[in-house]
């Protein structure tokens, strides 16, 4: 009997023993699983997967538009401290654990306020963990939207002349005095050939409504796609961003003349609203609601393109801060009944 029970015992201790190792073992792969999710900015560069894996872009449009006026304004005041719109929203993220969901005015004051009381970013900043990761990441999704440019005005004898600037040079995708309507759709499941997810914001509007770029770029893909119908693909220069607009004009999809491997522009047309798509045949209209797709994906490392790693963000919000830049456009071919931007514009580093 004693010694029944003292077999029973070890039999416990053994098995308790490994099921503790279980449970260490899967708790550490899933701390390092979560960490590198997270964050994989390190100062060792040799290590090739040293690269952000996942961003959860969730700033709202009043934390955008606040912190880009405070960037711009202080810019073009030329006021004594320059602020940076990505560094505020880096540091404000920190605060909320990457959740705008709580953003409050007074905190982004707080930081002003500091600022202008002789800290610097870098002071305020230093002892935030995360830090280092959402200024990245927001690099990554914002650095194209704010700088300087050159566009067109009227001068006073209504002559169109190049005017320098400093200030939003993203634009909303949809032309000028065009109506739109969306809705917080990024995520939303959809059926049409495999159970998946919405990676954009559907932008609802009427066919033949001019497709603007938003951010200067090159078209990388330019075709028909069985989700995404007539689409274009365009790749920031800084090759962070992905811009994808989908579901083009059945017929007449693209801008006059636009191919792969062109220069557009931010607030160039590049092409026209429809609704082709979910269709392995080409210039099919299989959309039930006239709509752009907008979606973009961020790119930290090649091997992000086209794999199961893709990082598409929620570009809801972005919309709703764009609205404020819209291109205005006129038929520029009668014939072909296409139109072009009225008000050329140049990126700085474009200008010669
Ligand atoms: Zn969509």
């Amino acid at each position: 009997m004693i010694i029944k029970n003292i077999h029973i015992k070890s039999k416990h201790i053994i098995l308790i023993s490994i099921l503790t190792l279980f449970i260490f073992i899967i708790s550490t792969l899933i701390f390092y699983y979560s960490k590198n999710k997270m964050i994989a900015i390190t100062t060792n560069s040799d290590n090739e997967s040293d690269f952000i894996k996942w961003v959860d872009f969730n700033v709202t449009s009043e934390a955008l538009k606040l912190t880009a006026d405070l960037d711009i304004k202080s810019h073009n005041n030329n006021e004594e401290i320059h602020y940076n719109w990505i560094e505020l929203l880096a540091y404000l993220a920190c605060i909320y654990g990457g959740n705008f969901k709580n953003f409050n005015e007074n905190d982004l004051n707080k930081i002003v306020e500091n600022l202008q009381n002789g800290k610097s970013i870098e002071e305020l900043t230093s002892t935030l963990t995360f830090y280092d990761y959402y200024f990245e990441a927001y690099s990554a999704v914002l650095s194209g939207f704010i700088g300087n440019y050159s566009v067109e005005v009227l001068n006073s004898d209504n002559q169109k002349v190049f005017e320098n600037r400093y200030g939003l040079k993203a634009f909303l995708p949809i032309a000028k005095n065009y109506y739109f309507t969306h809705y917080k759709d990024f995520g939303n499941s959809r059926s049409y050939g495999f159970k998946r997810t919405h990676l954009g914001n559907d932008l609802m509007g009427s066919i033949g409504t001019p497709i603007i770029a938003v951010e200067s770029g090159t078209v990388e893909q330019l075709g028909w796609n069985q989700y995404g119908g007539w689409r274009v693909g365009i790749r920031s220069f800084d090759q962070k961003r992905y811009y994808y607009y989908a579901h083009l004009r059945k017929d007449h999809p693209y801008a006059e003349g636009l191919k792969l491997g062109d220069t557009v522009k931010a607030g160039d047309v590049i092409g026209y609203l429809g609704m082709t798509g979910y269709s392995i045949k080409e210039n099919v209209n299989n959309i039930n609601v006239a709509h752009l797709h907008f979606g973009m994906q961020l790119i930290f490392d090649e091997s992000q393109v086209d794999s199961p790693n893709e990082i598409w963000i929620n570009v809801y919000e972005i919309i709703e801060f764009l609205k404020s830049n819209t291109s205005e456009v006129y038929v520029s071919n009668e014939e072909t009944k296409d139109y072009s931007r009225k008000y050329d514009f140049m990126e700085e580093f474009l200008i010669e």
